[in-house]
């Protein structure tokens, strides 16, 4: 199955790439960014936006992915809103330190990222896939590797204090967009 991926971000879809069997799903970038206003109230409903959005310009299946860090101790600053942390401006890193900032003496230190997929194949046929990972904030910025909030992740399924950005090839494989791709590269084979 080929896919259009919402975004057009070549990168990611390099990355989704690596991700899927391609005898399975075959991710492509769109040649063009379609600027979506991600106001929904939830990944799923964010998730669906964007692919529906790609979906009527280009009138082929689409995939879509929404996903962000959410953290226990500050429900209502991350999560959705995972990508605008601290306002608009600020770099990835900025934003992590911010994070870390926040969480200064807090005792409660779980979270976990979330990946939402949205496969909007035609106006009939839309479906979803989540994936998460659970770990804790750490206490200091670490790693040189990935993105975002990565350097500050420590998840809970991996053995010892390392962060996600410390463990490339681990994160690849447990990753929240790693576990999403798997749940629909599952379905959709069993489709075929
Ligand atoms: P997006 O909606 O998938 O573009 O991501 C929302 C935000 O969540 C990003 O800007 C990152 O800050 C954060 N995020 C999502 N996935 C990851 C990850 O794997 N590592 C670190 N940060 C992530």
């Amino acid at each position: 199955m080929k896919v259009l991926l919402a975004s057009g971000n070549a990168h990611k879809a390099e990355e989704f790439a690596e991700l899927f069997d391609s005898e399975i799903i075959q991710v492509q970038a769109a040649s063009e960014k379609i600027d979506v206003i991600e106001d929904g109230e939830t990944f799923f409903a964010n998730a669906r936006k964007k692919a529906e959005a790609y979906f009527k310009k280009y009138n082929k299946p689409v995939m879509a992915d929404d996903s962000g860090l959410v953290v226990e101790a500050l429900p209502d600053e991350l999560g959705l809103y995972s990508a605008r942390f601290g306002g608009e401006g600020l770099t990835d890193k900025q934003r992590a330190e911010l994070l870390l900032e926040k969480m200064k003496g807090v005792e409660v230190r779980s979270a976990y990222f979330i990946c939402v997929l949205c496969f909007y194949l035609s106006a009939e046929e839309v479906y979803f896939f989540e994936g998460r990972m659970d770990g804790v904030i750490g206490d200091e910025y670490k790693g040189e590797f990935g993105f975002g909030y990565d350097p500050v992740f420590i998840p809970v399924h991996h053995e010892g204090d390392d962060t996600l950005a410390m463990i490339p090839k681990w994160k690849k494989e447990n990753s929240h967009r790693s576990q999403a791709c798997v749940a629909a590269q599952s379905f959709f084979n069993r489709q075929n």
